[in-house]
Formats: structure tokens, C-alpha cells, sequence
């Protein structure tokens, strides 16, 4: 059976055609700037990368390209869409009402619209995706994976806000989470290199990237996460904030005189590393800055690990204990500095850190916890498409029968 897998941003759509007898990425690829001038669809396969650069209106345009690639008898990797067996869409948000992977049809869709209102940048081109691919991939089951989802097991204590228990009742305002199928495959995959189950298992997952959250897993389930109503709270991140004192965005309002939509934006794009540093949201060129001397980039730096690490801290107090941490996604798989900035100095936690085994696990699995250390740390590269393609097939197969 072979899964494709559609991950539709706001002017982008990010897919993979997987082979799921034998887990191989048949083809993959990217359709970037949709709407606008200099759209292109970059398509790879077996090593070879195409890009193709022509105009493109619309997601409906864009699905058609990448299946009008898929089917090429010369580029494509199967001879028609029929055999494509499901489709696996990414969904940001799905609210309280998803604790899975779902068939799509119009009840789910609906639902998914009535949850804009929590994620007014991200359902949208997410909807506007799987609406595309069923007008063309007619007949062809459809799955929606969310990436609220795996956080649907958060204790209340945990995911209610200490603000007026009406706001709860009227916006649903309370802890969602967001990374969910990310924390879910690497912490089984670290399982899995652990020898051990799952169900048994406390671990720590930090998924690192542009957007970073990081993940308490005991038993198997998600028992908190940093990530909040919005992906702005938690961890400092390229743009983002995270935790912040709640008084000074009206602080803010009030002394420049600014509109919540300024407020907002500088929040969740200007600040973060880009807002400390006043270098980059990109970490290589932060580090970059530090190591000729830029004392606010180094202070960046400090202040993004420092954040994970009291994180890890108060999850091990949350979970009385934790038996494996795992680090992932664009700064977790690749940067040896800041994971040794966080996890030195953990040693009354039982941490103890393995800078050699560190410095070799870049974009590739590696322990760099040391044999003796009570607590394992792992560095696990994430494959957000292959679980969704995982889930879909698990719900298709089921509809099936
Ligand atoms: P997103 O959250 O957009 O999915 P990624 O998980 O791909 O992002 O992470 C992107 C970030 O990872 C970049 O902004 C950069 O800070 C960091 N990153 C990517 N590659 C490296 C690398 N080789 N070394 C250090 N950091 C990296």
C-alpha cells in the first residue's frame, strides 16, 4: 500500500509518497510560494532533486502538479493515482474533540473549521489542503492527523490556566500542545532502542526546532507539554517568546502604544532568538555571532538552554523521575553546543553527559548519555510523515473492516 502524505501550509504544501511495506520514501517533495510570483515545486527521487519552476494559483493547482509528477511516466514512481491507497493529512488543531487519527469526511472537516478560532494561521491552509486533494483524488480515503492529538491525556490540574474558569467554559482557553505526533514517534522509537515498552517508560522529550516544545511522556501518554493554547508559550524559539511575565504585553501596549495585532507580532516573530540576539531565528547564525565575540548573541544562546533545562527539570519533578530524554528536530538533531549546554551540570539528576558521543550525533540516532548514567539521552531524528503515514494506514485498514 502506498500513503501520501500532504502537509499544506498557508502558501505551501509539503508531501511524501510512502511505500508502507517496507517503509521507503518513494518520492518527496515541496510547492513553495503559491499565489505569488517565483512558485515552484521542488520533487525528489532516488537522490535526484527536480525543480520546477512555474506559476502556481492556488493548492488545487499544487496538488495537481505533485500528482501530475507522482504519475509521469518518465519522473513519476507510480503509473496512476489509483494507486495511491490513502492520503494522510497534517492538521495543526484539533481542539478537545480529536484523541486520534481520523477518517475525514465532512463531520470531521466542520469540526476542524469550528477550531479556527484557536489556530487562525494554521487551519485554514491545513482545510483548504484536504479540500484540494479530495477534489482531485476523488474516491481515494482520506486521514486527518492532528498535532493536538497525542495531548488529548494532559491532567487538568495541567491543562486548565489559573485565569476565570468562564473563559474555559466560553473559549475553550486551556493547554493544547502542539508537535504531538513528533513527541509520539520519538519517544517510541526511543523506546524501541531502549529495548523496552513504552507503557513503561517516564521520558522527556525535546522537539527543537524553529518552533520548539518539549514533552513529558510517562506510561506511554503525554502528561504536559510546554506549548500552551498557542505554539507562542513554552520554550524560547527562532521568533517566539515563550514564557514571558503575562503583564508585559499590556505593559507594552499601554508605554508605545501599540494594537494587540503589533503586540502579537512582536511576540510570535520578533522576538526569540531573532529578538535577543538581534542577529537571526536561526541558531547557526546566532552561534556564528557568539564565536567572534557578539555577547548578545552568546546571551541568546544561554538563555534558550538555560529554559530547556529548567523545563527538564520541573517535567523529572512532575513525573518523579525520568528514565529517557530525547532530543530532536532541526536544533535537537544538529547541535551539539546547546544540548551540551542544557545537559551538563545534571549530574544530581542522574545525568551524565557524554561530550564525544555528542559531537557525533548530529542529524543521526546517538546515545550521548555515558553506560554508567542513570538516565539515557538520546538523540532521535524525527519523521513526522512516516507516523502520519503509520496512523492513516492503522484507521484505513480499520474502516475497512
Ligand atoms: P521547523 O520548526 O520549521 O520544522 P526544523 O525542525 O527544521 O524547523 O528546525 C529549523 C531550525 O533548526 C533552524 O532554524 C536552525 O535554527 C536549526 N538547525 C537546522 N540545521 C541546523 C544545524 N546543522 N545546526 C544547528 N542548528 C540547525
Amino acid at each position: 500500500m502506498k500513503i501520501l502524505v500532504i502537509n499544506s501550509g498557508s502558501s505551501s504544501i509539503k508531501f511524501q509518497l510512502i511505500d508502507m511495506e517496507n517503509l521507503d520514501v518513494l518520492a518527496k517533495g515541496l510547492v513553495e510560494r503559491i499565489g505569488i510570483s517565483g512558485s515552484k515545486l521542488s520533487y525528489y527521487k532516488k537522490g535526484k532533486t527536480d525543480v520546477i519552476e512555474q506559476p502556481i494559483k492556488d493548492h488545487k493547482e499544487g496538488i495537481n502538479l505533485i500528482i501530475s509528477y507522482l504519475i509521469d511516466p518518465y519522473e513519476g514512481v507510480i503509473k496512476d493515482k489509483s494507486e495511491i491507497s490513502a492520503v494522510g493529512h497534517r492538521v495543526v488543531h484539533a481542539g478537545e474533540k480529536y484523541s486520534g487519527t481520523v477518517i475525514l469526511n465532512k463531520d470531521v472537516i466542520d469540526a476542524l473549521k469550528a477550531c479556527i478560532p484557536l489556530a487562525p494561521l494554521h487551519n485554514p491552509p491545513n482545510i483548504i489542503g484536504i479540500e484540494a486533494s479530495m477534489d482531485i483524488l476523488t474516491g481515494i480515503p482520506m486521514a486527518g492527523t492532528f498535532d493536538t492529538a497525542f495531548h488529548h491525556t494532559i491532567p487538568e490540574k495541567a491543562y486548565i490556566y489559573p485565569i476565570p474558569y468562564k473563559y474555559y467554559r466560553k473559549y475553550r482557553i486551556r493547554r493544547y500542545g502542539f508537535h504531538g505526533t513528533s513527541h509520539f514517534y520519538v519517544a517510541k522509537e526511543g523506546a524501541k532502542k531502549l529495548g523496552k515498552d513504552l507503557e513503561e517508560l517516564k521520558i522527556i522529550t525535546c522537539h527543537l526546532g524553529n518552533g520548539s516544545s518539549i514533552t513529558a511522556i510517562k506510561n506511554g501518554k503525554s502528561i504536559d507539554t510546554s506549548m500552551g493554547f498557542t505554539p507562542l508559550e513554552g520554550l524560547v524559539m527562532g521568533t517566539r517568546c515563550g514564557d514571558i511575565d503575562p503583564s508585559i504585553p499590556m505593559f507594552l501596549q499601554k508605554n508605545e502604544e501599540i494594537d494587540y495585532k503589533e503586540i502579537d507580532r512582536i511576540l510570535n516573530k520578533m522576538s526569540g532568538l531573532q529578538g535577543i540576539s538581534e542577529v537571526s531565528s536561526d541558531i547557526r547564525d546566532v552561534e556564528k555571532r557568539a564565536e567572534s565575540g557578539d555577547n548578545q548573541a552568546q546571551l541568546a544562546i544561554e538563555i534558550l538552554a538555560y529554559r530547556i533545562k529548567k523545563y527538564i527539570g520541573s517535567y523529572v519533578a512532575a513525573m518523579n523521575g525520568v528514565d529517557l530524554i530525547i532530543f530532536t528536530a532541526g536544533i535537537g538533531e544538529n547541535d551539539c553546543l546547546v544540548r551540551k549546554m542544557v545537559l551538563e551540570d545534571m549530574e544530581f539528576l542522574g545525568i551524565h553527559f557524554d561530550s564525544i558521543a555528542n559531537d557525533k550525533a548530529i542529524r543521526k540516532y546517538g546515545v550521548i548519555s555515558t553506560s554508567d548514567s542513570k538516565i539515557t539521552v538520546m538523540v532521535i531524528p524525527t519523521n513526522e510523515e512516516l507516523e502520519i503515514a503509520k496512523q492513516t494506514l492503522k484507521v484505513v485498514l480499520n474502516e475497512e473492516k
